[in-house]
Protein backbone atom coordinates (compact mmCIF):
# COMPACT_ATOMS: atom_id res chain seq x y z
CA UNK A 1 0.00 0.00 0.00
CA UNK A 2 1.64 3.29 -0.71
CA UNK A 3 1.27 5.61 2.06
CA UNK A 4 -1.46 9.03 1.70
CA UNK A 5 1.66 10.86 1.73
CA UNK A 6 3.97 9.39 -1.06
CA UNK A 7 0.50 8.95 -3.10
CA UNK A 8 0.09 13.08 -3.03
CA UNK A 9 3.72 13.45 -3.95
CA UNK A 10 4.45 11.03 -6.50
CA UNK A 11 0.67 12.14 -8.48
CA UNK A 12 1.39 16.43 -7.50
CA UNK A 13 3.39 16.27 -11.64
CA UNK A 14 0.01 15.12 -13.09
CA UNK A 15 -0.90 18.81 -14.18
CA UNK A 16 -3.06 20.13 -16.76
CA UNK A 17 -6.06 17.87 -16.21
CA UNK A 18 -9.59 18.49 -17.38
CA UNK A 19 -10.57 17.00 -13.56
CA UNK A 20 -9.04 16.97 -10.52
CA UNK A 21 -7.63 14.64 -8.10
CA UNK A 22 -8.78 14.86 -4.57
CA UNK A 23 -6.50 13.89 -1.49
CA UNK A 24 -8.89 14.71 1.20
CA UNK A 25 -13.17 13.38 1.77
CA UNK A 26 -12.31 9.82 0.09
CA UNK A 27 -15.33 8.52 1.13
CA UNK A 28 -16.85 8.08 -1.84
CA UNK A 29 -13.83 5.59 -2.65
CA UNK A 30 -14.17 3.58 0.10
CA UNK A 31 -16.18 0.49 0.63
CA UNK A 32 -18.80 -0.84 -1.54
CA UNK A 33 -22.46 -2.23 -1.85
CA UNK A 34 -20.97 -5.58 -0.15
CA UNK A 35 -20.22 -3.36 3.01
CA UNK A 36 -17.77 -6.60 3.88
CA UNK A 37 -14.56 -4.95 2.79
CA UNK A 38 -13.77 -1.08 3.75
CA UNK A 39 -10.34 -0.26 1.96
CA UNK A 40 -9.76 3.59 1.88
CA UNK A 41 -7.48 5.16 -1.12
CA UNK A 42 -5.19 7.43 -1.15
CA UNK A 43 -6.57 9.40 -3.77
CA UNK A 44 -9.83 9.94 -5.51
CA UNK A 45 -9.24 10.74 -9.70
CA UNK A 46 -12.60 13.05 -10.75
CA UNK A 47 -12.35 12.28 -14.51
CA UNK A 48 -13.45 14.87 -17.15
CA UNK A 49 -11.97 13.14 -20.28
CA UNK A 50 -10.45 10.36 -21.08
CA UNK A 51 -7.20 11.82 -21.46
CA UNK A 52 -7.34 12.30 -17.96
CA UNK A 53 -8.05 8.39 -17.11
CA UNK A 54 -4.96 8.03 -19.48
CA UNK A 55 -2.90 11.02 -17.78
CA UNK A 56 -3.54 9.41 -14.46
CA UNK A 57 -2.36 6.07 -15.77
CA UNK A 58 0.79 6.68 -17.94
CA UNK A 59 2.27 8.53 -15.12
CA UNK A 60 1.85 5.99 -12.84
CA UNK A 61 2.74 3.54 -15.51
CA UNK A 62 6.13 5.57 -16.04
CA UNK A 63 7.29 5.97 -12.30
CA UNK A 64 7.55 2.42 -12.57
CA UNK A 65 9.62 0.86 -9.67
CA UNK A 66 9.54 3.64 -7.79
CA UNK A 67 5.82 3.39 -6.78
CA UNK A 68 4.00 1.04 -5.80
CA UNK A 69 0.66 2.91 -6.63
CA UNK A 70 -2.51 0.78 -7.91
CA UNK A 71 -5.92 2.45 -9.80
CA UNK A 72 -8.97 1.40 -9.41
CA UNK A 73 -11.64 2.13 -11.75
CA UNK A 74 -14.90 2.76 -9.90
CA UNK A 75 -18.46 2.38 -11.33
CA UNK A 76 -21.23 2.76 -8.65
CA UNK A 77 -19.38 0.59 -6.15
CA UNK A 78 -21.88 -2.29 -6.36
CA UNK A 79 -19.46 -4.75 -5.66
CA UNK A 80 -19.10 -7.47 -3.08
CA UNK A 81 -15.99 -7.56 -1.42
CA UNK A 82 -13.88 -4.37 -2.53
CA UNK A 83 -13.43 -5.31 -6.37
CA UNK A 84 -13.96 -1.52 -7.10
CA UNK A 85 -11.80 -0.68 -3.97
CA UNK A 86 -7.68 0.41 -4.35
CA UNK A 87 -5.89 0.20 -0.75
CA UNK A 88 -3.53 3.46 -0.76
CA UNK A 89 -4.01 3.54 -4.35
CA UNK A 90 -6.21 5.60 -6.58
CA UNK A 91 -10.09 5.07 -7.20
CA UNK A 92 -10.96 6.40 -10.77
CA UNK A 93 -14.87 7.84 -10.20
CA UNK A 94 -15.95 6.70 -13.63
CA UNK A 95 -19.72 8.42 -13.30
CA UNK A 96 -17.59 11.68 -13.45
CA UNK A 97 -16.69 10.94 -16.74
CA UNK A 98 -20.17 11.24 -18.53
CA UNK A 99 -20.85 14.27 -17.96
CA UNK A 100 -19.20 15.60 -20.83
CA UNK A 101 -20.05 12.77 -22.62
CA UNK A 102 -23.81 12.13 -23.66
CA UNK A 103 -24.84 8.94 -25.06
CA UNK A 104 -25.22 9.12 -29.07
CA UNK A 105 -27.93 6.52 -30.00
CA UNK A 106 -27.47 5.34 -33.80
CA UNK A 107 -31.10 4.52 -35.49
CA UNK A 108 -30.36 3.01 -38.33
CA UNK A 109 -27.23 2.78 -41.46
CA UNK A 110 -26.45 5.80 -43.45
CA UNK A 111 -25.27 4.56 -46.52
CA UNK A 112 -22.99 1.73 -45.43
CA UNK A 113 -19.93 2.89 -43.92
CA UNK A 114 -18.50 0.56 -41.52
CA UNK A 115 -19.92 2.18 -38.71
CA UNK A 116 -23.59 1.85 -39.18
CA UNK A 117 -23.51 -1.85 -40.13
CA UNK A 118 -24.50 -2.50 -36.41
CA UNK A 119 -27.34 0.31 -36.42
CA UNK A 120 -29.14 0.66 -34.09
CA UNK A 121 -26.97 1.12 -31.74
CA UNK A 122 -25.67 3.10 -28.49
CA UNK A 123 -22.39 4.74 -27.52
CA UNK A 124 -22.30 5.58 -24.15
CA UNK A 125 -19.25 6.18 -21.40
CA UNK A 126 -18.12 3.49 -19.83
CA UNK A 127 -19.47 5.24 -16.27
CA UNK A 128 -23.01 6.00 -17.32
CA UNK A 129 -25.30 4.16 -15.21
CA UNK A 130 -27.61 1.45 -17.05
CA UNK A 131 -30.82 3.35 -16.21
CA UNK A 132 -29.53 6.63 -17.80
CA UNK A 133 -28.55 4.76 -21.05
CA UNK A 134 -32.08 2.89 -21.20
CA UNK A 135 -33.95 6.94 -20.56
CA UNK A 136 -31.99 8.19 -23.49
CA UNK A 137 -32.21 5.23 -25.45
CA UNK A 138 -36.29 5.26 -24.88
CA UNK A 139 -36.31 8.78 -26.43
CA UNK A 140 -35.70 6.94 -29.70
CA UNK A 141 -37.95 3.94 -29.04
CA UNK A 142 -35.14 1.88 -28.63
CA UNK A 143 -33.48 -0.08 -25.89
CA UNK A 144 -30.49 -2.49 -25.28
CA UNK A 145 -31.29 -5.74 -25.49
CA UNK A 146 -29.40 -7.62 -22.57
CA UNK A 147 -30.01 -6.44 -19.01
CA UNK A 148 -29.13 -6.67 -15.21
CA UNK A 149 -32.32 -6.96 -12.59
CA UNK A 150 -31.43 -3.97 -10.90
CA UNK A 151 -30.59 -0.51 -13.22
CA UNK A 152 -28.09 1.63 -11.10
CA UNK A 153 -24.69 -0.63 -12.00
CA UNK A 154 -22.45 1.65 -14.25
CA UNK A 155 -21.69 -0.27 -17.83
CA UNK A 156 -18.08 -0.67 -17.83
CA UNK A 157 -18.91 -2.72 -13.91
CA UNK A 158 -21.91 -4.74 -15.45
CA UNK A 159 -19.20 -5.20 -18.79
CA UNK A 160 -16.20 -6.24 -16.30
CA UNK A 161 -18.28 -9.10 -15.11
CA UNK A 162 -20.92 -10.49 -17.56
CA UNK A 163 -24.35 -8.68 -16.57
CA UNK A 164 -26.71 -11.24 -16.75
CA UNK A 165 -30.62 -11.52 -16.22
CA UNK A 166 -33.46 -12.99 -17.65
CA UNK A 167 -33.29 -11.50 -21.27
CA UNK A 168 -30.31 -13.93 -21.77
CA UNK A 169 -33.12 -16.79 -22.37
CA UNK A 170 -32.84 -14.67 -26.17
CA UNK A 171 -30.12 -13.09 -26.13
CA UNK A 172 -27.30 -14.20 -23.34
CA UNK A 173 -25.38 -11.59 -21.02
CA UNK A 174 -24.51 -7.91 -21.88
CA UNK A 175 -20.99 -9.05 -22.71
CA UNK A 176 -22.66 -10.57 -25.66
CA UNK A 177 -24.38 -7.63 -26.23
CA UNK A 178 -21.37 -5.54 -27.25
CA UNK A 179 -19.92 -4.34 -30.29
CA UNK A 180 -17.14 -1.63 -29.47
CA UNK A 181 -15.15 -0.82 -26.65
CA UNK A 182 -12.67 2.28 -26.17
CA UNK A 183 -10.09 1.31 -23.38
CA UNK A 184 -7.53 2.82 -21.57
CA UNK A 185 -5.05 0.07 -20.92
CA UNK A 186 -2.59 -0.57 -18.08
CA UNK A 187 -0.03 1.56 -19.89
CA UNK A 188 -2.62 4.25 -20.75
CA UNK A 189 -2.53 3.96 -23.69
CA UNK A 190 -6.31 4.71 -25.59
CA UNK A 191 -7.30 1.86 -27.87
CA UNK A 192 -10.68 1.73 -29.52
CA UNK A 193 -11.61 -2.11 -30.06
CA UNK A 194 -13.65 -4.72 -31.31
CA UNK A 195 -13.96 -8.19 -33.04
CA UNK A 196 -12.89 -6.26 -35.91
CA UNK A 197 -9.94 -4.48 -34.87
CA UNK A 198 -8.08 -5.35 -31.71
CA UNK A 199 -10.30 -8.46 -30.87
CA UNK A 200 -7.56 -9.67 -27.99
CA UNK A 201 -8.09 -6.49 -25.77
CA UNK A 202 -11.96 -6.58 -26.96
CA UNK A 203 -12.59 -10.12 -25.69
CA UNK A 204 -10.47 -9.60 -22.89
CA UNK A 205 -11.85 -6.84 -21.27
CA UNK A 206 -15.23 -8.48 -21.46
CA UNK A 207 -15.92 -9.98 -18.59
CA UNK A 208 -12.23 -9.51 -17.36
CA UNK A 209 -12.90 -7.85 -14.22
CA UNK A 210 -11.43 -5.09 -14.89
CA UNK A 211 -7.56 -6.52 -15.32
CA UNK A 212 -6.95 -5.05 -18.73
CA UNK A 213 -7.84 -1.96 -18.71
CA UNK A 214 -10.45 0.78 -18.33
CA UNK A 215 -13.69 1.15 -20.12
CA UNK A 216 -14.09 4.78 -20.79
CA UNK A 217 -16.85 4.09 -23.71
CA UNK A 218 -18.98 1.34 -24.90
CA UNK A 219 -20.80 0.65 -27.91
CA UNK A 220 -24.09 -1.30 -27.15
CA UNK A 221 -26.50 -3.04 -29.34
CA UNK A 222 -29.71 -1.53 -29.26
CA UNK A 223 -33.67 -3.75 -30.25
CA UNK A 224 -36.88 -1.78 -31.00
CA UNK A 225 -38.37 -1.29 -27.40
CA UNK A 226 -41.80 -2.84 -26.44
CA UNK A 227 -44.18 -0.36 -24.94
CA UNK A 228 -45.56 -2.82 -22.07
CA UNK A 229 -44.64 -6.23 -20.81
CA UNK A 230 -46.78 -9.18 -19.74
CA UNK A 231 -45.71 -10.04 -16.40
CA UNK A 232 -46.46 -13.40 -15.19
CA UNK A 233 -45.26 -14.95 -11.98
CA UNK A 234 -46.21 -19.05 -11.13
CA UNK A 235 -45.44 -21.06 -8.41
CA UNK A 236 -44.13 -24.63 -8.28
CA UNK A 237 -43.87 -27.15 -5.35
CA UNK A 238 -41.52 -29.61 -6.82
CA UNK A 239 -37.90 -28.27 -8.39
CA UNK A 240 -37.73 -30.72 -10.86
CA UNK A 241 -40.89 -30.10 -12.26
CA UNK A 242 -40.02 -25.88 -12.32
CA UNK A 243 -36.28 -26.78 -13.28
CA UNK A 244 -37.68 -29.28 -16.57
CA UNK A 245 -40.35 -25.96 -17.25
CA UNK A 246 -37.51 -23.94 -17.18
CA UNK A 247 -35.63 -26.30 -19.60
CA UNK A 248 -38.28 -26.49 -21.67
CA UNK A 249 -38.95 -22.81 -21.78
CA UNK A 250 -35.36 -21.71 -22.84
CA UNK A 251 -35.17 -24.84 -25.52
CA UNK A 252 -38.09 -23.47 -27.34
CA UNK A 253 -37.48 -19.80 -27.04
CA UNK A 254 -35.90 -19.76 -30.63
CA UNK A 255 -33.00 -17.19 -30.18
CA UNK A 256 -32.80 -13.43 -30.67
CA UNK A 257 -35.96 -12.95 -32.99
CA UNK A 258 -37.92 -16.60 -32.48
CA UNK A 259 -41.37 -16.73 -30.68
CA UNK A 260 -42.01 -17.20 -26.84
CA UNK A 261 -41.46 -15.36 -24.03
CA UNK A 262 -38.32 -12.76 -23.78
CA UNK A 263 -37.53 -13.00 -20.20
CA UNK A 264 -37.11 -15.87 -17.86
CA UNK A 265 -36.01 -16.09 -13.97
CA UNK A 266 -37.24 -18.46 -11.06
CA UNK A 267 -36.53 -18.01 -7.45
CA UNK A 268 -37.05 -20.06 -4.02
CA UNK A 269 -39.24 -19.20 -1.33
CA UNK A 270 -38.71 -21.01 2.19
CA UNK A 271 -40.43 -20.32 5.39
CA UNK A 272 -40.39 -16.94 4.44
CA UNK A 273 -41.18 -13.78 6.79
CA UNK A 274 -39.70 -10.74 8.20
CA UNK A 275 -39.15 -7.33 7.55
CA UNK A 276 -37.03 -7.83 4.01
CA UNK A 277 -40.13 -9.65 2.84
CA UNK A 278 -42.51 -8.50 4.36
CA UNK A 279 -45.29 -11.27 4.34
CA UNK A 280 -49.78 -10.13 3.49
CA UNK A 281 -52.57 -12.45 3.78
CA UNK A 282 -54.34 -10.95 0.76
CA UNK A 283 -52.56 -11.64 -2.54
CA UNK A 284 -53.81 -9.65 -5.36
CA UNK A 285 -53.80 -12.09 -8.96
CA UNK A 286 -53.03 -9.36 -10.60
CA UNK A 287 -49.35 -8.05 -8.73
CA UNK A 288 -47.21 -10.82 -9.74
CA UNK A 289 -44.73 -9.25 -6.91
CA UNK A 290 -47.26 -10.89 -4.29
CA UNK A 291 -45.92 -14.14 -5.68
CA UNK A 292 -42.98 -13.59 -3.63
CA UNK A 293 -44.98 -13.10 -0.62
CA UNK A 294 -47.22 -16.70 -0.77
CA UNK A 295 -47.18 -18.10 2.48
CA UNK A 296 -44.93 -21.38 1.41
CA UNK A 297 -46.08 -22.67 5.34
CA UNK A 298 -43.06 -24.47 5.55
CA UNK A 299 -42.30 -26.02 2.50
CA UNK A 300 -40.24 -24.77 -0.28
CA UNK A 301 -41.50 -22.60 -3.29
CA UNK A 302 -40.51 -22.46 -6.93
CA UNK A 303 -41.68 -18.90 -8.24
CA UNK A 304 -41.42 -18.84 -12.66
CA UNK A 305 -41.46 -15.48 -13.49
CA UNK A 306 -41.81 -14.58 -17.21
CA UNK A 307 -42.37 -11.98 -19.52
CA UNK A 308 -43.66 -11.23 -22.80
CA UNK A 309 -42.94 -7.99 -24.42
CA UNK A 310 -45.71 -6.16 -26.67
CA UNK A 311 -45.21 -4.04 -28.73
CA UNK A 312 -46.93 -0.83 -30.18
CA UNK A 313 -49.37 -2.01 -32.94
CA UNK A 314 -48.71 -5.48 -32.43
CA UNK A 315 -52.17 -7.51 -32.63
CA UNK A 316 -52.70 -8.19 -28.73
CA UNK A 317 -54.72 -11.21 -29.65
CA UNK A 318 -52.39 -13.22 -31.33
CA UNK A 319 -49.76 -12.40 -28.31
CA UNK A 320 -52.95 -13.25 -25.76
CA UNK A 321 -53.03 -16.37 -27.54
CA UNK A 322 -49.12 -17.27 -27.85
CA UNK A 323 -48.61 -16.58 -24.22
CA UNK A 324 -51.98 -18.93 -23.50
CA UNK A 325 -50.35 -21.79 -25.68
CA UNK A 326 -47.17 -21.64 -24.27
CA UNK A 327 -48.35 -21.70 -20.37
CA UNK A 328 -50.77 -24.54 -21.33
CA UNK A 329 -47.49 -26.28 -21.41
CA UNK A 330 -46.12 -25.72 -17.82
CA UNK A 331 -47.09 -27.55 -15.26
CA UNK A 332 -47.22 -24.90 -12.20
CA UNK A 333 -49.62 -25.20 -9.43
CA UNK A 334 -52.98 -23.93 -11.64
CA UNK A 335 -54.45 -21.47 -8.65
CA UNK A 336 -50.92 -19.49 -8.33
CA UNK A 337 -50.89 -17.21 -11.49
CA UNK A 338 -50.04 -13.71 -10.71
CA UNK A 339 -49.91 -11.74 -14.13
CA UNK A 340 -49.91 -7.54 -15.16
CA UNK A 341 -48.98 -5.36 -17.68
CA UNK A 342 -46.01 -2.89 -16.74
CA UNK A 343 -44.47 -0.30 -18.71
CA UNK A 344 -41.61 -2.06 -20.19
CA UNK A 345 -39.31 0.93 -18.15
CA UNK A 346 -41.35 -0.14 -14.96
CA UNK A 347 -40.51 -3.58 -15.62
CA UNK A 348 -37.05 -3.06 -15.81
CA UNK A 349 -36.96 -1.01 -13.24
CA UNK A 350 -38.59 -3.34 -10.69
CA UNK A 351 -35.93 -3.17 -7.60
CA UNK A 352 -35.88 0.37 -7.60
CA UNK A 353 -39.57 1.05 -5.80
CA UNK A 354 -37.96 -1.92 -3.18
CA UNK A 355 -34.44 -0.19 -2.91
CA UNK A 356 -36.41 2.85 -2.13
CA UNK A 357 -37.85 1.03 0.98
CA UNK A 358 -35.20 -0.49 2.35
CA UNK A 359 -33.91 2.67 2.16
CA UNK A 360 -36.20 4.32 3.93
CA UNK A 361 -35.62 1.69 6.48
CA UNK A 362 -31.93 1.84 6.83
CA UNK A 363 -31.96 -1.64 5.32
CA UNK A 364 -29.93 -0.78 1.85
CA UNK A 365 -26.69 0.08 3.25
CA UNK A 366 -26.21 -3.17 5.53
CA UNK A 367 -23.72 -5.60 4.24
CA UNK A 368 -24.32 -8.07 2.33
CA UNK A 369 -22.53 -11.38 2.27
CA UNK A 370 -24.35 -12.55 -1.60
CA UNK A 371 -23.36 -15.98 -2.94
CA UNK A 372 -23.73 -16.04 -6.65
CA UNK A 373 -23.00 -19.75 -8.43
CA UNK A 374 -22.85 -20.88 -11.45
CA UNK A 375 -24.08 -24.85 -11.45
CA UNK A 376 -24.05 -26.90 -14.57
CA UNK A 377 -27.40 -28.65 -15.52
CA UNK A 378 -26.81 -32.02 -14.88
CA UNK A 379 -25.89 -31.83 -11.59
CA UNK A 380 -28.58 -29.00 -10.30
CA UNK A 381 -31.05 -31.26 -9.14
CA UNK A 382 -28.65 -32.41 -6.79
CA UNK A 383 -27.55 -29.35 -5.64
CA UNK A 384 -31.01 -28.34 -5.28
CA UNK A 385 -31.95 -31.05 -2.83
CA UNK A 386 -29.34 -30.35 -0.77
CA UNK A 387 -29.04 -26.80 -0.52
CA UNK A 388 -32.68 -25.87 -0.71
CA UNK A 389 -33.86 -28.95 1.13
CA UNK A 390 -31.22 -29.18 3.97
CA UNK A 391 -28.60 -25.96 4.08
CA UNK A 392 -30.93 -23.49 3.45
CA UNK A 393 -33.55 -22.87 6.52
CA UNK A 394 -35.30 -19.91 4.67
CA UNK A 395 -35.20 -17.46 2.51
CA UNK A 396 -36.02 -14.72 4.97
CA UNK A 397 -32.88 -12.51 4.30
CA UNK A 398 -33.25 -11.67 1.05
CA UNK A 399 -34.56 -13.56 -2.58
CA UNK A 400 -32.30 -16.32 -3.95
CA UNK A 401 -32.59 -16.45 -7.79
CA UNK A 402 -32.50 -19.45 -9.67
CA UNK A 403 -32.70 -19.66 -13.82
CA UNK A 404 -31.04 -21.70 -16.71
CA UNK A 405 -28.85 -20.18 -19.57
CA UNK A 406 -27.57 -21.36 -22.46
CA UNK A 407 -23.88 -21.62 -22.82
CA UNK A 408 -24.47 -21.08 -26.80
CA UNK A 409 -25.17 -17.22 -25.84
CA UNK A 410 -21.39 -16.65 -24.50
CA UNK A 411 -18.39 -15.95 -26.61
CA UNK A 412 -15.70 -18.75 -25.08
CA UNK A 413 -12.97 -15.96 -26.28
CA UNK A 414 -14.29 -13.13 -23.37
CA UNK A 415 -12.54 -13.41 -20.00
CA UNK A 416 -16.00 -14.78 -18.55
CA UNK A 417 -15.65 -17.89 -16.75
CA UNK A 418 -18.72 -20.26 -17.05
CA UNK A 419 -18.71 -23.48 -16.10
CA UNK A 420 -17.30 -26.27 -19.13
CA UNK A 421 -20.17 -28.87 -18.80
CA UNK A 422 -23.58 -29.09 -20.25
CA UNK A 423 -24.45 -26.77 -22.81
CA UNK A 424 -27.24 -25.31 -19.72
CA UNK A 425 -26.18 -23.85 -16.45
CA UNK A 426 -27.94 -22.35 -13.76
CA UNK A 427 -27.12 -18.83 -12.28
CA UNK A 428 -28.25 -19.27 -8.65
CA UNK A 429 -27.93 -15.87 -6.56
CA UNK A 430 -28.35 -15.89 -2.63
CA UNK A 431 -28.63 -12.20 -2.37
CA UNK A 432 -28.34 -11.82 1.56
CA UNK A 433 -28.50 -8.54 3.37
CA UNK A 434 -27.71 -8.54 7.91
CA UNK A 435 -28.72 -6.65 10.05
CA UNK A 436 -26.94 -8.33 12.90
CA UNK A 437 -23.21 -9.90 13.62
CA UNK A 438 -24.71 -12.80 14.39
CA UNK A 439 -26.41 -12.67 11.06
CA UNK A 440 -23.63 -12.21 9.32
CA UNK A 441 -21.81 -14.73 10.50
CA UNK A 442 -23.93 -16.99 10.09
CA UNK A 443 -25.15 -15.60 6.16
CA UNK A 444 -21.38 -16.62 5.92
CA UNK A 445 -21.23 -20.41 7.34
CA UNK A 446 -24.27 -20.60 5.33
CA UNK A 447 -22.28 -19.53 1.99
CA UNK A 448 -19.32 -21.88 3.28
CA UNK A 449 -21.13 -24.80 3.35
CA UNK A 450 -22.73 -24.26 0.04
CA UNK A 451 -19.17 -24.06 -1.05
CA UNK A 452 -18.12 -26.94 1.18
CA UNK A 453 -21.18 -29.20 -0.47
CA UNK A 454 -20.36 -28.61 -3.95
CA UNK A 455 -17.02 -29.29 -3.43
CA UNK A 456 -17.37 -32.43 -1.61
CA UNK A 457 -19.46 -33.80 -3.88
CA UNK A 458 -17.73 -32.92 -7.35
CA UNK A 459 -20.30 -30.44 -8.62
CA UNK A 460 -18.06 -28.23 -10.66
CA UNK A 461 -19.75 -24.59 -10.04
CA UNK A 462 -18.28 -21.65 -10.90
CA UNK A 463 -18.34 -18.07 -9.16
CA UNK A 464 -20.18 -15.19 -10.30
CA UNK A 465 -19.00 -12.34 -9.14
CA UNK A 466 -16.29 -14.24 -7.78
CA UNK A 467 -14.20 -13.72 -4.36
CA UNK A 468 -10.53 -15.87 -4.02
CA UNK A 469 -8.19 -14.39 -1.59
CA UNK A 470 -5.48 -17.22 -3.14
CA UNK A 471 -3.63 -17.40 -6.50
CA UNK A 472 -4.34 -21.06 -6.17
CA UNK A 473 -8.20 -20.23 -6.01
CA UNK A 474 -7.76 -18.14 -8.63
CA UNK A 475 -6.48 -20.58 -11.07
CA UNK A 476 -8.71 -22.88 -10.29
CA UNK A 477 -11.43 -20.80 -10.94
CA UNK A 478 -10.07 -19.61 -14.26
CA UNK A 479 -9.46 -23.47 -15.32
CA UNK A 480 -7.95 -23.61 -18.64
CA UNK A 481 -8.73 -19.60 -19.39
CA UNK A 482 -5.81 -19.38 -16.51
CA UNK A 483 -2.56 -18.99 -19.05
CA UNK A 484 -4.33 -16.98 -21.70
CA UNK A 485 -5.43 -14.08 -18.49
CA UNK A 486 -1.65 -14.03 -17.17
CA UNK A 487 -1.00 -13.71 -21.14
CA UNK A 488 -3.08 -10.80 -21.50
CA UNK A 489 -2.74 -9.17 -18.12
CA UNK A 490 1.31 -9.04 -19.07
CA UNK A 491 0.24 -7.35 -22.33
CA UNK A 492 -2.14 -5.01 -21.03
CA UNK A 493 -0.82 -4.07 -17.54
CA UNK A 494 2.28 -4.90 -17.09
CA UNK A 495 2.82 -3.86 -13.81
CA UNK A 496 -0.48 -5.26 -12.46
CA UNK A 497 -1.49 -1.43 -11.50
CA UNK A 498 -5.53 -2.05 -12.43
CA UNK A 499 -8.14 -3.15 -10.43
CA UNK A 500 -6.45 -4.50 -7.40
CA UNK A 501 -9.36 -5.31 -5.66
CA UNK A 502 -10.15 -8.28 -7.72
CA UNK A 503 -6.61 -9.69 -5.97
CA UNK A 504 -5.60 -11.46 -8.72
CA UNK A 505 -2.21 -9.93 -9.51
CA UNK A 506 -0.19 -7.99 -6.63
CA UNK A 507 1.18 -4.96 -8.19
CA UNK A 508 4.85 -5.65 -9.25
CA UNK A 509 7.88 -2.85 -8.79
P1 LIG B 1 -18.06 -1.46 -9.49
O1 LIG B 1 -18.43 -2.14 -8.25
O2 LIG B 1 -17.80 -0.01 -9.40
O3 LIG B 1 -16.81 -2.19 -10.16
C1 LIG B 1 -16.78 -3.60 -10.33
C2 LIG B 1 -15.42 -4.03 -10.89
O4 LIG B 1 -15.28 -3.56 -12.22
C3 LIG B 1 -14.23 -3.46 -10.12
O5 LIG B 1 -13.15 -4.36 -10.22
C4 LIG B 1 -13.91 -2.20 -10.89
O6 LIG B 1 -12.58 -1.80 -10.72
C5 LIG B 1 -14.22 -2.62 -12.31
N1 LIG B 1 -14.72 -1.53 -13.11
C6 LIG B 1 -15.71 -0.64 -12.82
N2 LIG B 1 -15.88 0.19 -13.85
C7 LIG B 1 -15.01 -0.17 -14.80
C8 LIG B 1 -14.68 0.30 -16.09
N3 LIG B 1 -15.32 1.33 -16.62
N4 LIG B 1 -13.70 -0.32 -16.78
C9 LIG B 1 -13.04 -1.39 -16.26
N5 LIG B 1 -13.29 -1.87 -15.04
C10 LIG B 1 -14.26 -1.28 -14.33
N6 LIG B 1 -25.02 -8.51 -11.90
C11 LIG B 1 -25.59 -9.16 -12.91
O7 LIG B 1 -24.91 -9.67 -13.79
N7 LIG B 1 -26.94 -9.30 -12.98
C12 LIG B 1 -27.77 -8.73 -12.09
O8 LIG B 1 -28.98 -8.85 -12.20
C13 LIG B 1 -27.20 -8.00 -11.02
N8 LIG B 1 -27.97 -7.39 -10.11
C14 LIG B 1 -27.39 -6.67 -9.11
C15 LIG B 1 -28.21 -6.02 -8.18
C16 LIG B 1 -27.64 -5.28 -7.17
C17 LIG B 1 -28.56 -4.60 -6.16
C18 LIG B 1 -26.24 -5.21 -7.04
C19 LIG B 1 -25.62 -4.47 -5.92
C20 LIG B 1 -25.42 -5.87 -7.95
C21 LIG B 1 -25.98 -6.60 -8.99
N9 LIG B 1 -25.21 -7.26 -9.93
C22 LIG B 1 -25.79 -7.93 -10.96
C23 LIG B 1 -23.75 -7.27 -9.81
C24 LIG B 1 -23.12 -6.15 -10.61
O9 LIG B 1 -23.20 -6.42 -11.99
C25 LIG B 1 -21.65 -6.01 -10.25
O10 LIG B 1 -21.48 -5.85 -8.88
C26 LIG B 1 -21.06 -4.82 -10.99
O11 LIG B 1 -19.68 -4.83 -10.83
C27 LIG B 1 -21.61 -3.56 -10.42
O12 LIG B 1 -21.34 -2.49 -11.28
P2 LIG B 1 -20.66 -1.19 -10.69
O13 LIG B 1 -20.75 -0.18 -11.76
O14 LIG B 1 -21.17 -0.81 -9.38
O15 LIG B 1 -19.16 -1.75 -10.59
Amino acid sequence: MASFRTTSISLRDLIGLDGYIAFENLRDGTGDFGNINIHPPSAILHPKSVSDVSALITHVYGMGGTSNLTVAARGHGHSLRGQSQAYGGVVVMMEDLKSNRSPVVVVEGGGGGDVSVHAPYVDVAGGMLWVHVLEECLKYGLAPKSWTDYLYLSVGGTLSNAGVSGQALRHGPQISNVYQLEIVTGKGQVVVCSPENEEDLFFAALGGLGQFGIITGARIALELAPKKVRWIRVLYSEFSTFAKDQEMLIASTGGANGSGFDYMEGFVIKNRKGILNTWRSFLNPKDPVQASQYESDGKTLFCLELTKYLYPGSDSDADSQQIDDILSKLRYIPSTMFQSEVSYFDFLNRVHPAEIKLREKGLWDVPHPWLNLLVPSSYVHFFADEVFGNILTDSTNGPIIIYPVNRATWNERTSAVIPEEDAVFYMVAFLTSVTSKAGFANAMEQNDRILEFCLRSSIPVKQYLPHYTSEEDWKTHFGKKWDLLVERKFKYDPLAILAPGQRIFQRTL
